[in-house]
């Protein structure tokens, strides 16, 4: 195996300082759990944020630090300043993801700085890890606060095979369109190859948002992009079973066998729904007045980001209703919730999750939720009574448990009954099937599937074009400066400019003009901008610059300062039946429009909702060819645009116009759409250029209109 490097914000150790003496400690998180096999391995690697800031330390020190933590424990430590912390871990993660994805868009917090500081600690990690990169190794990023790493080092290092995990949920795009940076957060995370989330409900969110911002379409969970294949998967997250299930606990909660326990425990976060499981609970009391004295909450929430405003507010807002409910059902002998505000060692809450006849978890969301299987795997006795949140990650594997909706209180009121009254042999049997999935796909299994799939993904199979299929800029050139009479055959839209929105955006700029004026000022040099548009449109652009111009497809073409002509005479009286058809389905996709020209009418769907087209595009083909019978029309799928023309109209016809006029000795055609492969058949000889992806019968192939606009420049010096 290659070498292994994980990256997450924490690294799993604690490192604490106190006066002078340092010490570390493992920690055992699920993640740590799950990756120490590899992590353990001799040339394995963790990259992370040791817990302190680094402010006012000294340098030995942290020298010292970084020098334990490689030599002893396979860890790296990037180390951060308070304000680095304030920004990019309090400030942008935790103010502006956390809530976003967890759906709490009104708490979301949009503040440049905050981004700033995000972007420069993801480059920050890079800059640090790069020694450590081999041009084999594996990489393995952990989570939201790294989503822009996976990107920084495909740019640099793009052998590395990088994986990314988000360990919270990927809202739906509708909510994650709202993110003021979300392209490049999708940018950031698609330069890992492998992309896990913990739910299939996550992974369709995400690759609907990279369709929708970012018009990168997937296929069975595969992504094209930059030339790249992307996997994308569920990879639910497991726990350590056998720890849990085999743990012997030697500390006894509530010991009153009359009372059934029900057990809460939760980090402090308005994602988890605490306050209206409280509510919940004392709705349950005023319902089912019978169970009060015979049931307790205990209700564990772990102190969590308390730097950050809504979480100390939130803790006031329990630790009143906590007393407002024991001041209104408690009596002499009993309390219906015992509270705590602290964190419990894992073995510790073994013993509640032991002694607990119910466990409540009942997030408004949440990415996964270990306690609930935890829960599951500590009760090797099968009476555990699990009820669960369908908005918690968890849910989707545990659809044994009582799956109930987090805002509704009379539900989880009639659920808290329905779970002390199940019977026990139904108990056994729910449990059973959770135990035998949690056992599993244990933590393990987890890392081992994820790990194993990215490193068998390989990168033969990349979209590479054919070497010869990139441009051979020398052979371009030599021709060129041995030839005399040149022609240039130039397509417009994605060929010389940029797509943009709608067709008139993407009108020549003042850098363009000049271009092809010093080109066409070149006496040798004729120059054809051959294009879709309208004749009228190109007049307007080009109509005085010593240009010839083809409009239309090849139908209309004009020599430079002479007038306009008409390559053929068209008859056009199979349009209206097939601009019938085409307003129908303009009307069903908002967004689309449709452009008529004398020889053809096209429909342009660029800013119709993608999922939509590919459902209509087949059933508009399947419409056209069935009315289309014997007249002499073709249908041609463009970028974006299907165009219904008259067959005898086309680039290739209208290039023979110029060709036959003089005998040039160096021809160069390029083209980025299927209007432009009719010119490159119709000129085999030619220096054919096609620019972008896609099948073509060009002989070379730039990636981008910029790139082809790069070589026109170069060749335009050559002569000076
Ligand atoms: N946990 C703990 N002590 C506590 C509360 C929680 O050790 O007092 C552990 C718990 O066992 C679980 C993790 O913290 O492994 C919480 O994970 P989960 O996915 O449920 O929620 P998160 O806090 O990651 O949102």
């Amino acid at each position: 195996m290659s070498k292994m490097i994980f990256v997450s914000n924490r690294l799993p150790m604690t490192v604490k300082v106190n006066k002078g003496s340092i010490s570390y400690e493992k920690s055992i998180g699920g993640l740590a759990t799950g990756l120490k096999s590899y992590h353990e391995q001799a040339d394995a690697l963790w990259v992370g944020w040791p817990g302190f800031s680094s402010d006012r330390m000294k340098k030995s020190v942290l020298s010292e630090i970084q020098n334990s933590l490689l030599g002893q424990y396979n860890c790296f430590p990037v180390y951060l300043t308070e304000k680095d912390v304030q920004l990019y871990y309090e400030g942008f993660s935790n103010r502006t993801i956390w809530p976003l994805f967890h759906y709490f868009a009104n708490l979301t917090e949009y503040d440049e700085a905050n981004w700033a500081r995000y972007k420069k600690i993801n480059e920050k990690f890079y800059q640090e890890m790069k020694p450590f990169i081999e041009e084999d190794s594996t990489v393995w990023i952990h989570d939201y606060q790294l989503m822009l790493l996976p990107e920084i080092i495909k740019r640099n290092h793009p052998t590395v095979k990088i994986g990314f995990f988000l360990h919270i949920p990927f809202p739906s795009s509708e909510i994650f369109r709202l993110l003021v940076w979300k392209e490049e957060i999708l940018k950031g995370i698609l330069g890992a190859d492998l992309i896990g989330f913990h739910t299939y409900d996550y992974v369709r969110h995400f690759l609907s948002s990279v369709r929708r911002i970012l018009n990168v379409n997937h296929r069975f969970y595969k992504l094209n992009y930059n030339h790249r294949h992307i996997e994308v998967d569920a990879f639910p997250m497991g726990i350590d079973y056998d720890y849990f299930s085999k743990f012997q606990v030697d500390k006894k909660i509530n010991t009153n066998s009359e009372i059934k326990n029900i057990l809460s425990v939760d980090r402090l976060d308005y994602t988890k729904g605490i306050v209206e499981r409280i509510k919940a609970y004392a709705t349950f009391l005023s319902k089912y007045p019978k169970y009060i004295g015979k049931v307790r909450l205990n209700l564990i929430v772990a102190p969590s980001r308390q730097s950050l405003p809504f979480y100390d507010q939130l803790r006031s807002e329990i630790e009143i209703l906590v007393s407002q409910i024991n001041g209104k059902f408690s009596n002499d002998e009993w309390i219906p919730i015992w509270y705590y505000f602290k964190s419990f060692s894992q073995d510790e809450l073994i013993a509640y999750y032991r002694a607990s006849d119910i466990l409540l978890v009942t997030p408004v969301r949440d990415g996964m939720n270990l306690i609930a299987k935890e829960y599951i795997a500590a009760r090797t006795d099968y009476l555990a009574t699990l009820i669960i949140s369908e908005t918690a990650g968890a849910a989707s594997e545990l659809s044994e448990a009582i799956i109930i909706n987090p805002n509704d209180e009379v539900q989880i009121a009639d659920s808290i009954k329905l779970a002390l009254d199940m019977p026990k042999a139904e108990k056994i049997q729910r449990n059973k099937i959770m135990h035998e999935r949690i056992y599993r796909y244990n933590v393990n299994f987890w890392a081992t599937e994820f790990i194993n799939r990215l490193e068998n993904i390989s990168f033969e199979e990349e979209i590479k074009l054919p070497v010869e299929a990139f441009i051979n800029k020398p052979e371009i050139y030599d021709k060129f400066d041995q030839s005399k009479q040149r022609i240039f055959f130039l397509d417009y839209d994605g060929t010389l400019a940029e797509f943009k929105k709608t067709p008139m955006q993407a009108a020549p700029n003042k850098a363009l003009k000049s271009m092809l004026l010093k080109l066409a000022n070149n006496k040798k040099n004729t120059v054809v901008i051959i294009s879709g548009r309208d004749h009228e449109t190109l007049d307007l652009w080009f109509g005085r610059m010593p240009i010839n111009l083809v409009g239309d497809h090849g139908l209309w073409y004009k020599h430079s300062g002479k007038t306009w002509k008409k390559t053929v005479n068209i008859e056009s009286d199979w349009k209206p039946s097939i601009k019938h058809v085409l307003d129908m389905y303009v009307d069903r996709m908002p967004g689309s429009f449709i452009e008529e020209k004398s020889h053809s009418i096209a429909l342009h769907y660029r800013q119709a909702e993608p999922e939509m087209v590919s459902v209509k595009l087949s059933e508009i083909k399947d419409a056209l060819y069935s009315i289309k019978g014997t007249t002499p029309i073709e249908i041609q799928q463009g970028n974006m645009v299907l165009e219904v023309k008259d067959q005898r109209v086309n680039k290739g016809n209208a290039t023979r116009l110029f060709t036959n006029e003089k005998d040039y000795d160096f021809v160069l055609v390029a083209g980025d759409d299927t209007t432009d492969e009719d010119m490159f058949k119709a000129l085999p000889e030619a220096e054919t250029i096609k620019i972008g992806f896609g099948e073509s019968a060009a002989k070379h192939r730039v990636d981008s209109s910029k790139e082809f606009r790069k070589l026109l420049n170069e060749i335009i010096i050559r002569e000076k």
